[in-house]
Order: structure tokens, then sequence, then C-alpha cells
């Protein structure tokens, strides 16, 4: 396509994004693929001066306002930011405006991604709350900003006064409010800016008013009462507006870049969320003469922090085995940036997933990365799609040992048939071997796969027994007689491992960690266990009858009895080494999160104290959280937790419990 055609084409494409966006609430792409566009669309036509049209979209704000509210022509205009995507494009942006005027004061704050709200006040009291529409025009949505409770409807100002800023949903609201929606059948916001705008633009006030709104107000155009930026918001905080603390006052550009990174790395812990920061010029002289375009001031500049959902593309399709033999399909993806890291592969979790977003190799595609979650694929573009996208086809054969693969009546998983599989072999070994089970290093699922196709394991019990061929493992690949001499001692170092580890290295159906804990100090050893019937596994508390009835089975059978003579001969210990009293502590068994800053323990000391107590430390919020920990500037997890309704103790309470009181 020639350049003159993809100016049309992108002009096109960005209205109607535009309009999904700010019009409907509803983006069909991720931001980070709109700014690329955007990009490319502003590097074409400053290559083309010819094709200048000042109804493209890199002239305009926003969107056009739809019906329903009243139109307002703003005072002054309300403009965009123009954007940049790394340090040096923001240095480069500050090395030009400093050539003019050097010593340049900057002031940095948190691009608050919410929408961008005007309040104008006469006498004091709060007239019109407006959207900032297409800039020129925006809605008349007082009645629904009212609703938001840390906005001041009078202030201590007799004269006209302006302040800008920005409405968002804090992410409990959020997480509140899909929760409520899920409960109610209806449709999920994609995230709390939407969220957030979808609400400010409802016509009855009583459902923003129950949204959970709130505003930081960081622009006040003109301001007589001072002569900067910085100074103009200290004096909106002196009459009752809420002006975000994440502010600073830099002279060095480098020194912002390094405040930058600092908000990116901590930014999960506010409980809003912010998807950049904002670079200004702080001295109102200096903002004049550097003026503005028709869309963007010339004296700020939005950082954009990397995305944490992109576009790319399938190349692939495939299935793995799991222990369980549970076949998982996976996307293989084009390398693609995400939230700061290379990507190449994401899950597809089942068959209906792939079905129900309908999936195709070749097919472009959202991927998000959520947290510590393995990237997924979040939906798939049609209208992007051509002729060579056909739908997937479920493999009815395991790709590994080519049994069959079947799926039982209710369950999204399939499963190969064959107990045998290599596959299987290798991921449950990998398993036995990794560091919550039997913890020895080493022994990762490529070194286990290696094993394998030399011949050398294919047992759990051939662990033990790889010291026996030492001039075979040293012929492999990559294995020297360090690894050699560290896998040995490894391996030896795993027979002194409590109870518990042993039972969940096993794999058995239903028994993860925590289970394997409880069974560990319910029967002590692994005769005891072995011995147990139905009733009395199902009888412990949390030990539920389908799990113990899959204990049971697992010891009946008599290859895995012969597995556990053998271990015995090995040396391996099978009695719990856990004390009594620690299964006595209130955290023994659950599952607990940390967030914020505790005073008198490093995470890692919180974490270590928890473990040994027998408390499983997750990272991440869930419906299975027992109980959130949190400490100073708790984050969002703190918020998720209490919209989920999960205990949240303090430190002290944290203290007082680990002494047991
Ligand atoms: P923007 O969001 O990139 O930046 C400008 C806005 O930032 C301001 O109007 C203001 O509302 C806000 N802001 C937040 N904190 C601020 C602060 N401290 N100081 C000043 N302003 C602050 O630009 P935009 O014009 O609002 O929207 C364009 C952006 O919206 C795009 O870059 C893209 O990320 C997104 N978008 C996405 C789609 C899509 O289809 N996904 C479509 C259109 C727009």
């Amino acid at each position: 396509m020639d350049e003159k055609a993809r100016i049309k084409e992108l002009r096109a494409l960005i209205t109607r994004y535009n309009y999904e966006y700010h019009v409907l609430d509803a983006p069909s792409i991720p931001d980070h693929e709109y700014d690329m566009l955007f990009r490319e669309l502003l590097d074409l036509e400053s290559r083309h001066p010819e094709l200048d049209d000042p109804s493209s979209p890199t002239k305009k704000v926003g969107y056009t306002v739809a019906e329903g509210f009243e139109k307002v022509v703003h005072e002054r205009p309300m403009l965009s930011l123009g954007d940049v995507f790394s340090y040096e494009e923001l240095k480069a942006w500050a090395a030009k405006i400093e050539e003019e005027f050097p010593h340049i004061e900057y002031c940095v704050e948190y691009k608050i991604d919410g929408l961008a709200m005007s309040l104008s006040y006469d006498d004091g009291i709060l007239q019109k709350a407006v959207t900032r529409g297409d800039g020129t025009v925006g809605e008349d949505v007082t009645n629904n900003v009212k609703t938001i409770r840390s906005i001041p409807l009078s202030i201590p100002y007799k004269y006209h006064y302006e302040i800008r800023g920005e409405v968002y949903m804090p992410r409990k609201s959020f997480y509140a409010l899909n929760a409520q929606r899920e409960e109610n059948g209806e449709t999920l916001f994609a995230n709390p800016r939407n969220a957030a705008a979808g609400s400010i633009r409802q016509l009855d006030s009583r459902i923003a008013a129950s949204r959970g709104l709130d505003a930081f107000w960081y622009h006040v155009p003109d301001d007589v009462n001072a002569d900067n930026h910085y100074a103009s918001l200290e004096y909106a905080k002196s009459l009752g507006f809420r002006v975000n603390d994440g502010i600073k006052k830099y002279h060095n550009i480098d020194d912002v870049c390094a405040w930058i990174e600092k908000v990116n790395t901590m930014r999960d812990s506010l409980d809003y969320d912010i998807d950049g920061m904002v670079i200004k010029v702080n001295d109102y002289g200096i903002q004049r003469q550097l003026g503005f375009t028709s869309r963007i001031p010339k004296w700020a500049i939005a950082y954009k922090f990397p995305p944490e959902e992109v576009v790319t593309r399938v190349e692939d399709i495939f299935v793995t085995v799991g222990r369980t033999g549970k076949c998982t399909p996976n996307a293989r993806l084009s390398t693609v940036r995400l939230a700061g890291t290379s990507v190449s592969y994401a899950t597809l979790h089942n068959e209906d997933y792939i079905r129900d977003k309908d999936i195709r190799i070749n097919d472009e595609v959202v991927v998000r990365k959520a947290g510590e979650i393995i990237p997924e694929v979040v939906r798939s573009l049609k209208e992007k799609r051509d002729a060579s996208q056909k739908p997937y086809v479920f493999p009815s054969h395991c790709p590994v040992c080519g049994s069959p693969i079947y799926r039982l009546p209710g369950e999204a998983a399939h499963f190969c048939i064959n107990n045998d599989c290599s596959a299987r072999l290798v991921a449950g070994i990998a398993h036995f071997a990794s560091r919550d089970a039997m913890n020895i290093d080493g022994l990762g699922e490529k070194k286990v796969e290696a094993l394998h196709e030399a011949g050398l394991l294919a047992s759990f019990e051939d662990i033990y027994r790889l010291k026996e061929h030492k001039e075979e493992l040293l012929k492999l690949d990559k294995f020297g007689l360090k690894s050699y001499e560290n896998l040995m001692e490894a391996i030896e170092k795993s027979k002194q491992n409590s109870l518990e580890h042993l039972i969940y290295a096993l794999g058995i159906r239903q028994v993860g960690e925590k289970a394997a804990r409880i069974l560990a100090l319910e029967y002590n050893n692994m005769d005891n266990l072995i011995a147990a019937d139905v009733e009395s596994l199902s009888a412990i508390k949390d030990i539920g009858p389908i799990t113990a009835e899959a204990i049971h089975d697992f010891f009946t059978g008599v290859q895995n009895r012969r597995m556990i003579e053998s271990f015995k001969e090995f040396g391996i210990n099978i009695t719990c080494l856990l004390k009594k009293a620690e299964n006595d502590n209130v955290f023994f068994g659950k599952t607990v999160v940390l967030t914020g800053t505790l005073e008198g323990y490093s995470r890692q000391e919180a974490t270590k104290l928890l473990a040994d107590r027998g408390a499983h430390v997750s990272g991440s919020v869930s419906k299975k959280t027992d109980v959130v920990i949190y400490g100073k500037d708790p984050g969002s997890k703190l918020d998720k937790a209490r919209s989920l309704g999960v205990e949240c103790i303090d430190e002290d309470e944290f203290k007082e419990r680990m002494n047991g009181n």
C-alpha cells in the first residue's frame, strides 16, 4: 500500500477507534496498539505535508460528544497530551526545550487513568462539571460529578475559578462493581477507566453515585493566584481540592527518568490505575512562550508505561501434556514486548476457551499479562482476518504418545489415557524434584527430559539410582563433573526431607501442598498413611471425600506400594519432621498474601516465618486467599481482598497471631 493510501486508512481506523473509546467506552484494541497506529499516522503526515487535513484525528482531541447530555463550550480548549514511550524520547523532548530555556524545572505527576473533567466555580459555588468531549465542546455531567464526595461543592474563593483533573474509579470500587455485575449476569467493564467513563455518562445520577468514583485535580488554566504550576496546585489544595501527593519537582531530566522508573515498579501498590507519568514545565512564563498546537500543549508530555496488553499473531497452536495427563493448548506467538518482557507463548486453557473466543492459527490476537499470571490470549481480532484462518480442531490423540485423549463429561480439560505417556512421566518426575516437593536442585523439566531420553530416568525411584550411572551421565550434553556432583548432592539431601514433601511429590490427585502437610501431621509417617482407610481420611478437617478416595486409591496400587518400599531402601525419610507447635499456629495450612511495607520484618523474613508455620505465601489475592497481612502503603491487593471478603490483618495482629495469642 502506498503512503497516501495508508494515511487515508489510518485516519479512518483511528477515527473509528476514537469513537469506540471516547463515546462507547468500549475499545476494541489495546491502548498501546492505538498509540502505535497514531504514531505511524503522525510520522506519515509529517512526511507528506501536502496531504494536510484539518479533520485528521492527529489534529483533534477526543471525539464529538454523543446525544444525551447538555453540550457546553469550554472557556479554553481542553487538550490532549503528546506522548513518548521511552526515556530516550523523553530526554529528546526535554533537550529541545532546554536548548531555548536552560535550567528548566519540571513537575512530574502520575498520569491518572480516568476521564478528564473541568469544574467551574462562581462566588465559591460549583456551577458546572464538564467532560473534555472534543476539546471544544464537552458534556454537562454536573449532577453525576456532584455525587463524588471528595469534590467541594463550595470553595472559599469568590471569583470565577476553573480547575481540571481526572475522575477515576479506584480499583476497590472497580473490583466490587465487576463482582456485582458478574453476579447479575451483566457484561464486565474491561478496566477502571472504561468503568469510570461509563459511570459518569449515566443519565441517572443515582447510578454514578453508587459507583465509588473519586477524582484528582491537576491543572488550573491561567491561574492568577500563582506563577507556576506547582504553586497553583498548592493553592488548589488550600481551597479543598484533592491533589495527588505523587507530584515531584526536578531540574534534571535524568532524575525525572529515575523517579518514573521507581513509580513503574511500585504502581501496582496504588489503589488506582496510572498509565504513565506527565512531565510539565513548571514556570508559567515559559509555558506561555512554548504554547500549544491544536491538540497538545508543548510544555507537557506524557510518558506511557510499557503496555500490559498488546496485539500479536498466533503462529501455531500446540498441546502440552502435564503430569496428570491433562492436555493444555498453548499459542505460539510472534514474539512481542509486553509489560517490559518478551513474550512468545500464551496459554489457551482448554478447547472451550479456544472455541468461545474463536482463536485461530494466523489470527491477530490481544495478549494480556496480569500480575504474575502467565500471558493469556484475551481475544482475536476477527476484522483483521484474511482467508488463511481456519477454526482450530482439538486433537483426538496425545501429541506425545499417540494414545487417544478424552474429555470427561462436565470437564473442560482433555486427558491422555496412557499412564505411561512419556510427557506425563517427564512432567511427573519434574514435579517430584521441584522446589516445594523434594527440592532437588538441577533436576528441572529440561534435564528430566534429557535423562529420560537417554534411558536413565523412567520413574521417581530412578532418581535415586542415577549415581549408578555416572559414566553415562557425564557423556550427556552440557553435563560436566560439577553438575553431576551438585545433582548427586541435591539428591542425597532430598532424602532428609520431612514427610509432607514426599507426599506432595508423589503427585496424588487432589493432594496439593496444604493437604500433604495436613496428612503428614495427622499420620506422622508414610506407613500409617498407607494403612489409612477412606473413612478415617475423610474424617480429617480439610480433607474432602474425593481427596480421601484419591489417596486411598493411590496407595492401594501395588506399584505405588513397591515404590514406597524402594524409597525406604534408598534411605529416604518417611516421617514427619514438622513440630506439633507449628501445626497449632493459626497460619498453618492457610494461604496468605503480604502487601505494603511491614515495619518489623522484611518481605523475605515475613515469608519465611509464615512458611515455617505451615502457611502458603502467595503473590496474588483470589477467592482462595485466607488472610491478607498489610503493612504501610498497602496496594490494590488489600482492596481486592476486602472486596472479596478475605480477612485482612495489620502488622500488630500478625505479630500477635505468630506468638499464638
Ligand atoms: P492521553 O490519555 O494520552 O493523555 C491526555 C490525558 O491525560 C488528559 O486529557 C488527561 O485527561 C489525562 N491526565 C491524567 N493525569 C494527568 C495529569 N497529571 N496531568 C495532565 N493530564 C492528565 O490522551 P487522550 O487524548 O485522553 O486519549 C488518547 C489516549 O487514549 C491514547 O493514547 C490511547 O492510550 C487511548 N485511546 C485508546 C483507544 C483504543 O481504541 N484503545 C482509542 C482512543 C484513545
